[in-house]
């Protein structure tokens, strides 16, 4: 039985349940996600689709534009427009979960800071944190456990990437 942890958007009418710790953490400083939160970065805790059980409610899908051309889905509550998570590149079978929408929220702490040659002057990073300037290399940085979890949902959802 895996851990389950609670979250939710401000509002309350949407509630989901994460089934487990998520693979890996993104502290995410792009423009992107400055624009898009209002906030200095996104923390986005990466899981398994199939591990995110939405318990009430329904959260609705709003479609960003990329540099990459791929879609980027950001699921929202309906009534108060909480992000709850995202699906970069329409997946499926992988979100990227808000964590400060958790819960638990201060038990996850990120396991990498990426594109932070957008970061916010004034935000100093912890000693020792993996930190880079733009995106970084999944293979290098995942837990042996976490890229192989990845590859069992990407290959049960019968996905390329
Ligand atoms: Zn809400
Ligand atoms: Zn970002």
């Amino acid at each position: 039985m895996s851990e389950i942890f609670e979250g939710g958007c401000f509002c309350g009418k949407v509630r989901y349940r994460m089934h487990g710790r998520p693979m890996f953490i993104h502290c995410c400083h792009c423009t992107d996600c400055q624009q898009q939160t209002g906030g200095a970065f996104a923390i986005n805790a990466l899981i398994e689709t199939d591990r995110v059980e939405i318990v009430e409610g329904e959260p609705v899908a709003v479609v960003m534009n990329t540099d990459s051309g791929l879609p980027h889905d950001i699921y929202r509550c309906p009534e108060c427009q909480t992000a709850l998570w995202s699906d970069y590149g329409r997946r499926g079978w992988m979100l990227f979960v808000r964590v400060q929408t958790l819960e638990r929220r201060a038990e996850f702490s990120p396991d990498v800071h990426i594109f932070t040659r957008s970061k916010v002057a004034w935000v100093g990073l912890p000693e020792g944190a993996n930190v880079f300037e733009n995106y970084y290399s999944s293979k290098a940085m995942w837990p042996a456990e976490s890229v192989a979890r990845r590859e069992t949902a990407r290959i049960k959802a019968g996905a390329k990437r």
